[in-house]
């Protein structure tokens, strides 16, 4: 290994290969550094990847990218124990050029992404450990890894090391997450024939479909299941935050079983065989949540900077969109040779401005709300399932006959009320 780079990025995950990606196609000499035997080899993700975000990298990615499917239909289904409403948007737009969103298994994803950061110049080492940032007079001056001789020096350290960001919390950009900033997510890799999944999910050859699973899914635990189609497998997982898994004394692993043999999944399922079980935590601790993103030599990007939006599942678009400003900042630095925290900073401003900064501002008391308020999960979806079912029923009783009944299965006055103001609180911070 040469001793000095322009830049170090640690970890080659979406936002960190994306920043060597634009750092080495703008002629910056980097590193990337991945410990897994390969990119994505030790990656989980539901994986839906979003088109807009991988486009500002590499134009018309999806021509050549290893992808599974372009999603053409997202639904949500509220669930209870035996029933469940369900919304969906489905268009066919999105089944064409230049699409939405797509499934993808990261661990050939990754890979292939990693690869054309090579292409650009990027030299990718794995099976590399980064131990911790060398520190020199208060600013980072290189990483400690685990070979031999393994110091490698740079002008500045990209931290894109995941959830579980070490060196970013050696470094005190930040504490130990509480359980109720990170969730535990689980998923199963199912295989299952082409047709048949296609016939099941109501879709043309080589469209996808995205479910998301509320409610019964987890037990009422705030958190989520869901299940998506690939090529010829699903992805089939629950992720709630871990002090609901604490609180309600559940594994993570039970949980998902709950999943996979609910009435309303099974089905979907059925006949399908497991090839693969991961388990990896997402940062949801949001906006208020995120950590000091810039310091002397050293910026941190992605999963390490808690960039996930929980309520709308978006978290590769974001480490991808956080990789290219820590770059653009980067090279910025670059032109000045200054890599001083006060100029690298402008990542932060960058990242505020963005979508990023904007969309988890527009969220961020909404998890803990959810999460202190556990009634939206545990009891107003159960309800929602009942006035569904009543509704619905032709039991010749009149449509008025059954408003007033679902009108007195809200409860007593007390209880309306308090169904109302927690409406208008749900409101307050999702608006
Ligand atoms: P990671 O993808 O975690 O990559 C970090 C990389 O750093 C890894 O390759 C790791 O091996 C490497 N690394 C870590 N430590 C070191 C070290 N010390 N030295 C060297 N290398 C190191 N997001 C979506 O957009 N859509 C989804 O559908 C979606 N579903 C998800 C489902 C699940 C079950 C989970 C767990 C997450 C999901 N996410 C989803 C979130 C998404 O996966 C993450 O937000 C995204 O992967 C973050 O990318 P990253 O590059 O910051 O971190």
């Amino acid at each position: 290994m040469p001793e000095k780079f322009d830049c170090i990025v640690v970890g080659a995950g979406p936002a960190g290969t994306a920043c060597a990606y634009e750092l080495a196609k703008a002629g910056v000499n980097v590193l990337l550094l991945e410990r897994g035997e390969y990119p994505g080899s030790k990656n989980v993700m539901g994986g839906v990847l979003y088109r807009k975000m991988m486009e500002d990298i590499i134009p018309e990615f999806y021509k050549e990218a290893p992808l599974e499917r372009p999603i053409v239909e997202q639904r949500f289904m509220m669930m209870d124990k035996e029933s469940a409403v369900t919304f969906s948007y489905k268009g066919l737009e999105w089944g064409r050029e230049p699409y939405n969103n797509f499934t993808v298994l990261r661990a050939k994803f990754d890979q292939w992404f990693a690869e054309k950061a090579v292409e650009q110049g990027a030299l990718l080492v794995c099976e590399t450990v980064a131990l911790e940032c060398i520190v020199e007079n208060g600013r980072v001056v290189g990483v400690r890894t685990d070979r031999p001789d393994g110091d490698v020096y740079a002008d500045v350290v990209v931290l894109a090391d995941g959830v579980n960001s070490l060196l970013a919390k050696q470094l005190g950009f930040h504490r130990e997450w509480r359980p109720d900033e990170v969730a535990l997510a689980t998923m199963e890799i199912l295989k299952l024939d082409k047709g048949i999944i296609e016939d099941r999910f109501n879709l043309e050859p080589g469209q996808g479909c995205t479910i998301e699973l509320f409610g019964d899914a987890t037990k009422g635990i705030l958190g989520t299941g869901f299940l998506y189609t690939n090529k010829d497998t699903l992805s089939i997982g629950v992720g709630t935050l871990l002090s609901g898994l604490i609180k309600h004394k559940i594994k993570p692993y039970e949980l998902l079983e709950y999943v996979k043999n609910h009435p309303m999944i099974r089905p979907y399922i059925q006949g399908s065989e497991p090839i693969e079980y991961l388990a990896h935590l997402i940062p949801e601790g949001g906006y208020h949540s995120i950590p000091k993103v810039a310091g002397h030599g050293v910026l941190v990007v992605g999963d390490a900077a808690q960039l996930v939006n929980a309520i709308h599942r978006e978290g590769s678009n974001m480490a991808m969109t956080s990789g290219r400003l820590a770059a653009e900042t980067i090279i910025m630095a670059k032109e000045y040779n200054d890599f001083s925290e006060s100029m690298l900073d402008h990542y932060r401003m960058k990242l505020m401005e963005s979508f990023i900064g904007q969309d988890l501002k527009k969220y961020k008391d909404a998890t803990h709300h959810f999460d202190a308020f556990p009634q939206y999960f545990e009891r107003y979806i159960p309800m929602m399932n009942r006035a569904a079912s009543q509704m619905f029923t032709v039991d010749g009783a009149s449509k008025w006959e059954k408003q007033k009944k679902i009108w007195r299965d809200f409860g007593s006055t007390g209880e309306k009320l308090k169904l109302a103001r927690d409406v208008i609180k749900a409101w307050r911070v999702m608006k």
